[in-house]
């Protein structure tokens, strides 16, 4: 039974993409089967694991809007267990079109419902807005991860995503839950990123993963080689903190 988990926040620049990536990456290393569905036009999920965007005919776009299945765009990537769903530009178009379409929050949901079964995680990587696609991710999900830059205004727009995850769950999606709270980008050495992760603490509490992601330059240059962490650099402390993270995530889906 796979757990879908939605990486969100509606802030740009906050680690969602490269936590998506490198968690995703680390959680097939551990040996289990994976899924990462790009959900951001941007596309970045799709290149930091190896593919060539412009080589693509169809993405999760076609999908969303054309009711493709799923299994007709997957993906394998350099890691054996871990499959990905694309995304390129085409995508931007989607946010639009889908307003006007028939069940438009739940068309993910709906192509999801077909290889859920065939994953032990669908990770998805949502794009910086709280629009039709993102509501796409909240109401296919089972629990969202919420990525939260150490720095100034951490946690400005935060009470707006918990707002829309508690309108997903009196709505749409009652078992929507918040899987985890995930320090990026933490410099330990500076009296701002030790305040925003007490900030953080305070706000969420037992929510906030004990693995906090630091600054890595490692970490930001894995995506121009298309590959995670994991490959490009597996000594690096980014893959020590998102192998970490991997096994945290993995505890908390055996407990429930
Ligand atoms: P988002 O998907 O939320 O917009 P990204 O994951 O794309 O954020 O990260 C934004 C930028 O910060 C990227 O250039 C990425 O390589 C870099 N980055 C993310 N996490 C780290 C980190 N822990 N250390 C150093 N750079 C990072
Ligand atoms: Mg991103």
């Amino acid at each position: 039974m796979g757990k879908i988990i939605a990486i969100t926040n509606q802030k740009g620049g906050v680690g969602k993409t490269t936590t998506s990536v490198n968690l995703s990456a680390c959680l097939a290393e551990a040996g289990k089967k994976v899924l990462l569905l790009d959900l951001d036009p941007q596309g970045n999920a799709s290149s930091g694991v190896g593919i060539d965007k412009d080589s693509l005919d169809t993405c999760v776009y076609d999908v969303l809007i054309d009711e493709v299945p799923l299994t007709d765009i997957i993906a394998s990537t350099m890691i054996k267990k871990l499959k990905v769903a694309p995304a390129t530009i085409q995508l931007a178009g989607a946010e639009v079109e889908l307003v006007s379409m028939d069940k438009r929050e739940s068309r993910l949901k709906r192509a999801l419902k077909q290889v859920k079964k065939e994953y032990d995680f669908i990770i998805i990587d949502c794009p910086p807005s709280l629009g039709l696609l993102t509501l796409n991710a909240l109401v296919a999900a089972d629990s969202v991860l919420i990525p939260i830059q150490s720095e100034f205004y951490a946690l400005e727009g935060v009470s707006q995503l918990i707002k829309t995850i508690e309108l997903v769950q009196e709505n749409m999606n009652t078992s929507l839950h918040i899987e985890g709270v995930l320090l990026t980008m933490y410099d330990g050495r500076t009296n701002l990123s030790i305040q925003v992760g007490e900030e953080v603490k305070k706000f969420f509490g037992t929510k906030v993963y004990k693995t906090i992601i630091p600054r890595n330059v490692r970490l930001s240059e894995a995506p121009s080689y298309g590959e995670p962490i994991i490959i490009y650099d597996p000594r690096s402390k980014g893959a020590a903190v998102y192998t970490s993270l991997a096994k945290e995530v993995i505890k908390y889906a055996k407990k429930q």
